[in-house]
């Protein structure tokens, strides 16, 4: 029996009783001979509250200090997890990330992991413990301060210590049985997915389909380590993760044309306006953005009008990113040379993703159709080989991602889609 990675995410050890409930259930994985380590996230919703306090004293925090704050709700769980462990009679050691050897750039709240050196849980798994890492965080290579992966965190360092460790499996433990054909808590009937692709998922994912963050996946799938996405709050099978289709009976689980429909309420749109029709424009635009280390999705300009020469840019970020892409824009307005901004967070995504896309000409048209059945307008459109996503006003989110998932045939029979706990925040 080889070595396994169990990452916990926040609603499973949301208090003194999830905790407990989970520490068995990692006992239990060592009674049937694994060797056990553990990544934990911080409990319930502690991240946000952090986030809530600093906010409270400072509208604009050092992105050190921040970090310094956010790392300590993964030490509460880790330390409390290692003691119900030790409670159940066995031996258990918890390891902030730093101590575990997770390396990153020094980019705060959003750092990239770039050197995972496992030795010191390597020696304690050996000496027949089971080994609890703070999930979500690192430590900065150059400076050596303390960092955090972005939010969702906890399981990037899930699979950056599986791939480091060697381990057979990494099985990502959340509040729901694994990864749907929508989000459960908007579409009831939701079907689970037996087998994804790590390309499926990776687009589900950086559509939004916070079940599994697109890090984790794009790092799983350079180090081909399998994820098996489940429920901490039942027994049953989940959803595999990995670049070849598992088996079920004698057979291999196909390919679906359609995977399933991710949504996004998390961003903003900022629009340039009155913008020169001249080469450069955009090129300044997005290189002010980019040298405020701020990540963009979608961008679209508009044809400008032949008598004034101006065209409007509009493009899509993170909410959380949004006050300083303004400040940005602002301080080189001369530069760049526009009129004003627009900023604008009543905005969603709703995308739907699957490897059949390529192959199926039908789908994009109806897609628009579902939308426009279910009276939602479009502002925005981008598309990849296996992925179409729109914006839309926020307010009609939920009911358009119903309406697609209900027109490309995914409900499912049953209301299987339980959730079994977290506030969804
Ligand atoms: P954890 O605290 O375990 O990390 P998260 O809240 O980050 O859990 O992720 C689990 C949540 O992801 C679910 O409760 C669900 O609301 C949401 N989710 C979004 N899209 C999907 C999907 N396609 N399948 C399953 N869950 C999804
Ligand atoms: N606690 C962190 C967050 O809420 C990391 C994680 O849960 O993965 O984002
Ligand atoms: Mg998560």
């Amino acid at each position: 029996m080889g070595l396994v990675v169990q990452k916990y995410g926040g609603s499973s050890v949301a208090d003194a009783e999830g905790i407990k409930r989970v520490a068995k259930r990692i006992v239990e994985a060592k009674k049937n001979g694994h060797q056990v380590v553990v990544v934990v996230s911080a409990m319930g919703d502690t991240t946000d509250e952090l986030i809530d306090l600093a906010e409270q004293v400072s509208p604009m925090p050092a992105g050190r200090e921040f970090d310094m704050l956010l790392t300590a709700g993964e030490r509460i769980s880790m330390a409390l997890l290692a003691m119900a462990i030790k409670n159940l009679g066995h031996e258990a050691q918890s390891f902030t990330g730093s101590q575990a050897g997770v390396i990153t750039d020094s980019v705060h709240n959003k750092a990239r992991i770039i050197d995972v050196t496992p030795g010191r849980i390597r020696d304690s798994v050996d000496e027949g413990n089971i080994a609890i890492v703070a999930g979500f965080q690192g430590v900065s290579q150059d400076k050596k301060d303390i960092t955090t992966l972005g939010r969702g965190g906890s399981d990037t360092t899930a699979v950056a210590l599986a791939a480091a460790l060697d381990a057979e499996v990494c099985e990502i433990y959340t509040d729901v049985d694994g990864v749907f054909t929508a989000d459960p808590r908007v579409v009831k009937k939701a079907k689970k997915i037996d087998w994804i692709s790590f390309e499926d998922m990776l687009e589900l994912a950086s559509s939004g389909s916070k079940v599994l963050l697109h890090r984790c996946v794009e790092y799983a799938r350079r180090y081909n380590i399998p994820i098996h996405v489940r429920s901490s709050f039942s027994g049953l099978q989940g959803t595999w993760v990995s670049s070849e289709p598992i088996e079920q009976g004698d057979k291999k689980v196909e390919q679906a044309i359609i995977s399933g429909v991710a949504h996004d309420t998390s961003e903003a749109k900022i629009t340039v306006v009155g913008v020169p029709d001249k080469p450069g424009e955009a090129a300044a635009i997005f290189r002010t953005i980019s040298d405020a280390e701020i990540n963009i999705d979608m961008i679209v300009q508009n044809v400008s009008a032949a008598s004034t020469g101006l065209t409007d840019i509009s493009f899509t970020l993170p909410k959380a990113e949004g006050r300083k892409a303004i400040d940005a824009l602002e301080k080189n307005k001369h530069g760049i040379g526009f009129d004003s901004l627009r900023y604008d967070d009543q905005i969603g995504k709703i995308s739907l993703v699957g490897a059949g896309m390529k192959t199926n000409p039908g789908v994009t048209a109806d897609f628009f159709t579902a939308l426009s059945d279910a009276g939602v307008n479009i502002e925005l459109i981008s598309t990849s080989e296996i992925r179409i996503s729109v914006v839309t006003r926020a307010d009609d989110v939920n009911e358009a991602v119903r309406a697609v998932h209900t027109a490309f045939g995914l409900d499912s029979d049953s209301d299987e889609a339980v959730v079994y706990g977290g506030t969804g925040r």
